[in-house]
């Protein structure tokens, strides 16, 4: 089913997904919550604005992890604003953040924070950084990470396949899958199958395939085979 107004809504019992936003190069962000916790999937631009709308000053204190697709800032467009707001606000429990091994962007941003306000950031930040594929706790929910193809242009005619991700998140039986910015590869065909939601990325603006992102016909075959599916990330038409 195409659903491309956001915020788009999933909610089985205490386990939510919203979608605010995913419009390719401009922004993402993702909230996730299960039971009483809250978790954020790639903080784009916009991020902080919506969460603190939705969930408000100390929910946004005590969330616990950041899972981070890959680096393109229409995915990581918000961390800066979302580290600096949780300091302003003294917040006080750890803060974990998960991406790609070799994802560039989320170190500098991290590294350039740290020297910024190096004598006044009140709570740990962690940086787990997926080498491996093996699934996780984070909280009272399941992750299983697994890689995508994904790439990025360099100059004329010249591409490189970024460090890219994709998420399975389990909770009291349910699964959402989170395929981040892929082309179809088997990977995301296997961790879509079955699930709960399967939130699938139609980035691509016709219908020849490509390594960059998905036509709008493999996200809708990939879509089939769970029980749900979200298109987005879907170009915008002017
Ligand atoms: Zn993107
Ligand atoms: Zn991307």
């Amino acid at each position: 089913m195409t659903e491309r107004k956001y915020p788009l809504l999933w909610k089985k019992k205490d386990f939510s997904i919203k979608i605010f936003c995913s419009i390719p190069n401009i922004a993402t962000g993702i909230l996730l919550k299960a039971g009483n916790s809250n978790f954020i999937i790639d903080p784009g631009d916009g991020i902080l604005r919506d969460l603190n709308k939705e969930i408000g000053v100390e929910n946004l204190l005590s969330i616990s992890d950041i899972f981070v697709t890959h680096g393109h800032h229409d995915h990581v467009g918000g961390v800066w604003s979302l580290l600096t707001y949780l300091r302003v606000m003294q917040k006080k429990s750890p803060l974990t953040i998960h991406y790609p091994e070799g994802c560039v962007e989320i170190e500098s941003i991290y590294n350039a924070f740290k020297k910024v306000y190096s004598k006044s950031i009140t709570y740990k930040i962690n940086l787990k950084s997926i080498k491996k594929t093996n699934g996780f706790s984070s909280g009272n929910i399941t992750v299983k990470p697994f890689p995508v193809i994904h790439k990025e242009f360099l100059y004329i005619g010249k591409t490189r396949q970024v460090p890219a991700l994709g998420y399975n998140f389990l909770y009291e039986g349910k699964t959402i899958c989170y395929g981040g910015d892929t082309a179809y590869c088997d990977e995301l065909v296997n961790h879509a199958r079955n699930a709960d939601l399967a939130i699938l990325e139609a980035g691509h603006d016709d219908e020849t395939p490509n390594d960059m992102h998905m036509t709008m016909k493999e996200a809708v075959t990939i879509g089939k085979s769970a029980k749900k599916y979200f298109l987005v990330h879907v170009p915008e038409k002017i």
